[in-house]
């Protein structure tokens, strides 16, 4: 009962994933439609119900365009847990400030990238032009795109996909 179901909006955009548990609440109380089962059944004392991946609201909720959140765990990914100094991908990466701190450099996506402890060392604090050390790629806020958003469940939810594409 706790396996995700994406949940898409009246507009069929995906916004969130919840559990069967969660989906099948809001289908039984007319929310939601089921758009994709593909999983069986799930059955209770009185009836069998389908056990929904994919389901849809049954009217438009608002909400503003979702910003991934500014985390370490999330700096990783973009960067695709390659440090962006020298190209590794190492099992322990840290933190680089491209402008230090000290230097004024700040706290946000343009500023910090995945960075081996070696380069991390050599860099020390100087900032990644006085070190002449280049970066594979300019920093910057990931995508907004749904793709990225639900990209942690797509190998396990492939026939997600062409609902999340294009978002
Ligand atoms: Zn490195």
């Amino acid at each position: 009962m706790h396996e995700p179901v994406l949940v898409l909006n009246a507009n069929f955009e995906p916004i969130h994933v919840c559990t069967t548990r969660r989906a099948l609440g809001l289908m039984l109380s007319g929310k939601a439609s089921l758009v994709l089962n593909g999983r069986g059944v799930v059955k209770t004392v009185s009836l069998n119900l389908p056990r929904p991946s994919v389901i849809r609201l049954e009217h438009m909720i608002r909400r503003p365009r979702p910003r991934v959140h500014l985390t370490k765990r999330e700096i990783l990914r973009r960067d695709e847990y390659t440090c962006q100094y020298c190209g590794q991908r190492v099992s322990y990466l840290t933190i680089d400030h491209i402008i230090p701190r000290r230097l004024g450099g700040h706290y946000g996506w343009d500023n910090l990238v995945a960075a081996c402890p070696a380069c991390n060392h050599r860099k020390g604090g100087r900032t990644a032009e006085q070190a002449q050390m280049n970066l594979l790629r300019p920093a910057k806020e990931p995508p907004a795109s749904a793709i990225y958003f639900f990209a942690r469940h797509l190998p396990e939810n492939q026939e997600w996909k062409p609902y999340i594409e294009g978002w």
